[in-house]
């Protein structure tokens, strides 16, 4: 079965919108201490594919410098295990540092890079997510984990990578 990741950093809404899609939990089926920590698997399926969701979120508190290097660590295993990733960024905190920094990995890879942008919870939030192109992908979408919009034109070009 093929493996979709959501990568992102903190508080974006990767669980968020995790959670709306699963329909079960797997088992955590990996244990690399720290990294896959707070990994989480579901299945799930679209226009019907299914696929395994990845929701990653491990990362140590402390500096700043360890924070970074965990989430550089999810993109990185994400990288090599999925079959395509879903890069989820935040319209409320525009682009910071830290996605630039996951998109320089993610630039790398060969995978179907598809970037979320969340929480365009309204018509209102459309203007600001253009500022995301600067990220440089080809998919970009604008959607809302809380309420659902935007998911389906996700999923309809994501499982058609799959
Ligand atoms: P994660 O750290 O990336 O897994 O982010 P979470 O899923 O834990 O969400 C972080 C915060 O953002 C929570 O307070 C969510 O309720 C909120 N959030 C998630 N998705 C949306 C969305 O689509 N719109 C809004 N307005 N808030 C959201
Ligand atoms: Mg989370």
């Amino acid at each position: 079965m093929s493996i979709v990741a959501v990568v992102g950093r903190p508080n974006v809404g990767k669980s968020t919108f995790f959670n709306r899609l699963i329909q079960r939990r797997e088992a955590i089926v990996d244990a690399v201490s720290g990294v896959t920590r707070d990994r989480h698997y579901g299945k799930s399926d679209w226009n019907g594919k299914e696929f395994s969701l990845i929701d990653t979120g491990g990362y140590v508190k402390g500096s700043d410098d360890i924070f970074e290097a965990e989430i550089d660590k999810q993109v990185e295993l994400a990288i090599d295990e999925a079959d395509a990733i879903i890069f989820m960024v935040d319209v409320e905190s525009g682009v910071t540092g830290m996605d630039q920094e996951v998109a320089k990995l993610l630039r790398r890879s060969k995978k179907p890079i598809f970037l979320a942008i969340n929480k365009v919870d309204g018509a209102s939030r459309m203007n600001a997510a253009l500022e995301f192109y600067s990220l440089g992908f080809e998919y970009q979408y604008n959607l809302s984990s809380i309420n659902g919009s935007g998911t389906g034109e996700l999923l309809d070009d994501l499982v058609k990578a799959l």
